[in-house]
């Protein structure tokens, strides 16, 4: 059930794009730094990064459009797609593009905030969406499972810092608490795993730390023994 219901946001989330397309846009960010701009995706990025020391991946697992549009492309291509490697290119695009931004703030101060700035619905805008969902689409079907998260989200890094910082401030955040004992190795967590995560395997160490878990919740209802659970607890080790 909580499946369904989590399918159903994504569902939503992913119908509502092109409504919410600009405010999740790293170009529309640049913009509005071009012309000293504080516009409403960088404040909805500020905001998840804060809300992650406690959320964790929460926005990823159940309310990302651009995760809703992989979780489909799954029945395509179901391979998993997660490796250090792999995941370390989205970090590195992350910070040429952020110091970029902190750039053209200090270039263009003083700021001036405007939520809704650069947000016109024209011909220009459908053709630019339509080419970003067609990226997005032919790059999770060549990859795999969530391959846009592991390798060039520019969302994820914020979500991770908020994750490492509220770590080491010992917050307590959501996170996944596994038993080993009760596991029996059907690997069906491992199956489920949107992320591609190798979840059996983190389960026998009882270590579910992951800063790639999008918090969705699968491996938890998936298990026949109920040997993973979720909470906000501190940091395991
Ligand atoms: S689904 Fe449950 S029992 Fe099966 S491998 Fe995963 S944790 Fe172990
Ligand atoms: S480890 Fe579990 S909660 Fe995390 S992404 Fe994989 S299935 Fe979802």
């Amino acid at each position: 059930m909580r499946q369904r219901i989590r399918k159903g946001i994504l569902i939503f989330s992913l119908l509502m794009f092109p409504i919410t397309f600009m405010l999740l846009s790293p170009f529309v960010i640049v913009v509005s730094a071009s012309n000293g701009v504080l516009n409403g995706s960088a404040m909805i990025f500020g905001t998840l990064l804060l809300f992650s020391m406690v959320g964790s991946r929460l926005f990823c697992g159940w309310l990302c459009p651009g995760g809703a549009l992989q979780e489909h492309i799954t029945v395509v291509n179901s391979r998993h797609w997660n490796s250090k490697g792999k995941n370390m290119s989205k970090y590195m695009i992350w910070t040429i593009w952020f110091f970029f931004i902190v750039y053209l703030w200090l270039q263009n101060r003083p700021l001036k905030g405007n939520f809704l700035y650069f947000i016109e619905f024209n011909l220009q805008f459908f053709i630019i969406y339509s080419i970003v969902m067609t990226l997005i689409y032919l790059f999770t079907i060549m990859t795999g499972r969530r391959g846009m998260c592991h390798s060039l989200c520019w969302m994820a890094p914020f979500m991770v810092i908020g994750e490492k910082l509220g770590d080491f401030l010992h917050i307590p955040r959501f996170r996944l608490k596994a038993k080993a004992e009760d596991c029996i190795s059907c690997g069906k967590c491992t199956k489920n795993c949107p992320m591609g995560l190798d979840v059996a395997a983190m389960v026998k160490e009882e270590v579910t730390d992951s800063y790639e878990c999008i918090n969705c919740l699968e491996c938890v209802d998936g298990c026949p023994k109920k040997a993973i659970s979720f909470g906000i607890y501190q940091k395991q080790r």
